[in-house]
């Protein structure tokens, strides 16, 4: 489909950052040490981390042989194709279940994109059909409660929003409100915290226990949001949350202009934890479904 195509297109040029320093790898014409060492440091530029970095170099060598190669042209192919293996395990959609209401939690680090991929994710799951009822758990900031509003209005959507008061029971009465008036899906905004605030990381834990007091089987998803522009720091921020959280699923941000798109590479290898959605932009629309092989062509053209 020509909008499918139209993010492609945004994508390959954000990566464009990234995916520059591995390029420029391959037009040499030989195949030998220094090009091995050239993509090591370009990997590791680009946020793969060294875990990643060993195991694609080991497994494109493999590749290499088996194809037997002679241009760094079938190279940088083969890398895609070692890069696509590697991202696959992180390639799943985010299924809505039987269950109503279904309830997911959103957390985040400030700034990550965390308030606005709610906006896109509550048109993403309104386009489908379902019906989205808001939860404005950020109940300390009021500039926070008032961005999720005008993300509510913008997709006509109901949010239980409460000032002052405790993230906790706002989520309670939200899940509550879901189940009597018989939504499809409640999105809970939590507060972005970083993994270093210990008190702020327990509050998300309080949350999500007494959201299951609300919904014996919820939260059904826990999201984290992590801006793909903070590379291996947004790794450290996925283990931190699943440490406290136990995640279900990430959605990654800021893909449309990042030198460090590597870092999914690392996510893929330390800690799989499903890509059910990437941002691609500021906009409504700006969020897509992760593609493993379209993801691992982009980075490298
Ligand atoms: P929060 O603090 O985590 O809730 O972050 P916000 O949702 O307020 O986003 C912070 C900034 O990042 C805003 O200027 C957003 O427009 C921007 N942003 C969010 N997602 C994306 C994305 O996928 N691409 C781009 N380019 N900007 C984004």
């Amino acid at each position: 489909a020509p909008a499918r195509q139209g993010w492609l297109d945004r994508l390959k040029n954000g990566l464009r950052k990234t995916g520059s320093n591995i390029a420029t790898v391959f037009t040499g014409t030989r195949i030998d040490d220094d090009l091995y060492e050239e993509l090591e440091t370009a990997l590791l530029m680009a946020d793969t981390g060294v875990k990643a970095t060993e195991h694609l170099l080991q497994d494109l060598k493999r590749r290499v042989k088996e194809a037997k190669a002679t241009e760094p042209a079938q190279v940088k192919g083969l890398l895609a194709d070692a890069i696509a293996d590697l991202l696959q395990v992180l390639q799943k959609p985010l299924e809505i279940g039987a269950h109503h209401p279904t309830v997911i939690m959103v957390a985040g680090v400030n700034g990550a994109g965390k308030t606005t991929s709610i906006g896109k994710l509550t048109k993403h799951l309104a386009d489908s059909g379902l019906s989205v009822l808001l939860a404005a758990a950020d109940t300390f900031r009021a500039a926070a409660r008032e961005q999720l509003a005008v993300w509510a209005d913008r997709n006509t959507v109901e949010i239980v929003s409460q000032e002052g008061g405790d993230p906790a029971a706002v989520s309670f009465d939200a899940v509550t409100a879901g189940r009597a008036r018989a939504r499809d899906v409640v999105l809970v905004d939590t507060a972005g915290r970083l993994p270093t605030q210990q008190h702020l990381m327990h509050e998300l834990g309080k949350i999500k226990r007494v959201v299951q007091k609300a919904e014996a089987s919820a939260p059904h998803e826990v999201l984290l949001v992590i801006d793909g522009n903070t590379g291996q720091n947004a790794l450290a921020q996925v283990k931190a949350f699943d440490d406290t959280l136990g995640l279900t699923g990430l959605i990654v941000t800021k893909l449309d202009g990042t030198a460090k798109g590597g870092v999914l590479c690392a996510i893929a290898r330390e800690k799989p934890i499903p890509v059910y959605f990437i941002g691609v932009g500021e906009k409504l629309e700006d969020l897509e479904t992760f593609d493993a092989r379209e993801f691992a062509q982009a980075l490298l053209s």
